[in-house]
């Protein structure tokens, strides 16, 4: 089959690489019809992670059912379906309560919790950005779409990752009707916590960022853009908000924050939302961090380490909710919103393109080129 393949720092290439089949009576094997490039493929394609090459990427994947194992009891060959990025067991103690992203057995490595599809120190699962997929435990890790499946794989596909993992955000910082939510990184999972904090009802949803394209997109869904090469994006929500900062705050940029200049700063972001964010508000945290980053130019970052304005967080009485989305938990309730038409997250989407462009579309993303918000391949 073919596969997108990362050779080294920014180098993949479209190879032929041994078929993925069903190796567990419980896996599913899915033909993939849709997968996207993530800003986490990123991390890894900078060469920032322990990626391992020859490994293929992909962890936002839709397709269809082309085989079974002999104990899948639900799912059926034939059937179209979305699937979590997380690959979990569904027993173990997380599992049981709901963080499939925490997930004990799906992780070879038993200091570490949470496994994905193609991705750095997530266990040994091969990417979606193939023409085929193994699904372990298919019954659980497959979510099944409707007849409009096909037509709507666009919406859908957001289901694997972005949608969820903004959802997440907002549901971490506990988005209320009416709230005042302030969203740094307007990438494709800030512009899916401002959709997601639109769909809860929010009053106002201000979100920064520096590259135009995003903006605009954040504007056509009612959200005020703040543009941080312009102005301070502390000053500009403090003005919104009667001086007192915004009731919620979403984090959706992750450990390689830089300023307008182009400068890391790992803190960046953490910092401006403690200080944008009101006197006792919740901040919800999605965007990548890792306990080392031997990448950095910093010596703390290096470590994993921030210099975070905790004496601040703590003297305004807030409370912060961290990391990776369990996609299963909202997932059934997204779907619906999409299947009956009450959202439609594809207004991220900038190219459709066939799996063989991956490596210029992975060039153009990286380098955030305008009007490359978001790309789905097709396998
Ligand atoms: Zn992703
Ligand atoms: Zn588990």
């Amino acid at each position: 089959m073919k596969a997108v393949v990362y050779n080294g720092p920014r180098d993949v290439s479209v190879k032929d690489v041994p078929d993925a089949k069903i190796e567990e009576p419980t896996d599913v094997l899915v033909k993939i019809t849709s997968t996207n490039i993530c800003g986490s493929d990123l991390h890894m394609y900078e060469g920032r992670t322990s990626f391992e090459k020859g490994r293929v990427f992909g962890h936002e994947n839709l397709g269809e059912v082309v085989a079974v194992g002999s104990d899948v009891d639900k799912i059926k060959v034939g059937d179209m379906v979305a699937i979590p990025f997380n690959v979990a067991c569904g027993y173990c103690k997380n599992c049981e309560r709901g963080f499939t992203s925490y997930c004990l057995t799906m992780q070879p490595d038993p200091k570490l919790a949470g496994a994905a599809y193609g991705f750095a120190d997530m266990g040994p699962y091969q990417g979606g950005q193939a023409e085929l997929l193994r699904v372990p435990y298919g019954d659980f890790n497959c979510l099944r779409l409707g007849e409009d499946a096909r037509e709507k794989q666009s919406d859908y596909v957001m289901l694997a990752d972005i949608f969820p993992t903004g959802y997440h955000a907002t549901e971490m910082a506990d988005v209320q009707p009416g709230d005042s939510v302030v969203i740094y990184g307007a990438g494709p999972v800030g512009l899916m916590a401002a959709y997601s904090a639109d769909i809860k009802g929010a009053g106002k949803i201000m979100i920064v960022d520096r590259h135009a394209d995003r903006l605009k997109l954040a504007e056509s869904i009612g959200a005020i853009p703040i543009d941080d090469s312009k102005v301070d994006p502390v000053e500009f929500v403090l003005n919104e908000t009667m001086g007192l900062g915004a009731d919620k705050g979403c984090e959706c940029v992750g450990y390689q924050a830089h300023d307008p200049s182009g400068e890391e700063h790992t803190e960046m972001t953490l910092n401006n939302l403690v200080k944008s964010v009101r006197f006792t508000g919740r901040i919800g945290t999605v965007g990548v961090f890792i306990p080392k980053d031997p990448g950095a130019k910093d010596e703390l970052a290096q470590q994993g380490k921030a210099v975070f304005d905790f004496g601040l967080f703590w003297f305004k009485g807030q409370t912060m909710g961290n990391g990776q989305a369990p996609v299963k938990r909202y997932d059934r309730q997204l779907r619906d919103l999409i299947a009956g038409g009450k959202a439609k997250p594809s207004f991220v989407v900038s190219h459709e393109l066939p799996l063989d462009e991956a490596p210029n579309a992975y060039q153009h993303f990286d380098n955030r080129d305008d009007g490359w918000t978001k790309v789905i391949l097709k396998p």
